[in-house]
């Protein structure tokens, strides 16, 4: 689907995100600033311009089977959120299904995993089990008809269905965290696109995975990260 970038509205948020989370990095150290960079997302993405025109309702899920990409940062603050709100019963589940994940993606070639379709551990009777945490690229997801999204979920080897979206929602959520992760560079973090299932899963089974990150180095020893999908090196767990 082709749009006209909207140059002013993309700097605007450029601008005025990278300044902020420059601050909250600087001040408030990588886990609260990606609290507080999430929250300012979400409310960009409602005043988008064309906001109003989404398909996007509760219950609707077909997005929550697509290959889903992180950076450090969010994955540290989702274990974080599910220490302090998951039952113990629910933490084991949801720990274990993340293993299981990780070692499905471990076992697939790169081209398999971009048509892999695979159930989000979070998604709980059809809703976002960490909503408040969710990651930055299940916010920017979005169409403005289910249709295709249930396309791509039916048919996940068709690369060329190309769900309709909303132009302004597209290019203010894509300036946001773009600006997140130029701040979070600037800092010194890592910004690396990680898998959601083998980030968790490395960000559990590693020892000193946190400190790494807070130290400025890669905190993943046993992944490393392109734009979306893992390459795992001979030390995965
Ligand atoms: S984290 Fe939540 S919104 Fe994102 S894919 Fe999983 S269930 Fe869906």
């Amino acid at each position: 689907m082709e749009f006209t970038l909207d140059i002013e509205l993309v700097r605007s948020v450029l601008r005025s995100e990278h300044a902020s989370a420059v601050s909250d990095l600087s001040q408030r150290g990588a886990l609260r600033a990606v609290r507080e960079s999430l929250i300012r997302q979400d409310q960009r993405l409602l005043a988008a311009p064309d906001a109003e025109s989404l398909a996007c309702k509760p219950g609707c899920a077909w997005c929550c089977y697509f290959t889903v990409d992180v950076r450090a940062v969010e994955a540290f603050s989702i274990l974080d959120f599910i220490e302090q709100r998951f039952t113990p019963d629910q933490k084991a589940s949801v720990y274990a299904e993340i293993r299981a994940n990780s070692r499905k993606f471990r076992a697939l070639d790169e081209s398999d995993r971009v048509t892999f379709n695979n159930k989000c551990p979070f998604l709980m009777k059809s809703e976002c089990s960490i909503y408040a945490v969710r990651p930055q690229s299940c916010r920017n997801y979005h169409a403005t008809d289910s249709a295709g999204c249930q396309q791509s979920f039916e048919s996940p080897d068709d690369l060329d269905i190309d769900p309709e979206f909303a132009p302004g929602v597209f290019q203010v959520g894509g300036a946001h965290v773009e600006a997140f992760s130029a701040a979070l560079t600037k800092l010194g973090y890592d910004t690396t696109a990680y898998e959601l299932n083998s980030a968790l899963n490395a960000a559990l089974s590693e020892d000193g995975a946190r400190d790494r990150f807070e130290a400025r180095q890669s905190p993943f020893l046993s992944l490393v990260g392109d734009e979306v999908f893992p390459q795992y090196d001979d030390l995965g767990p």
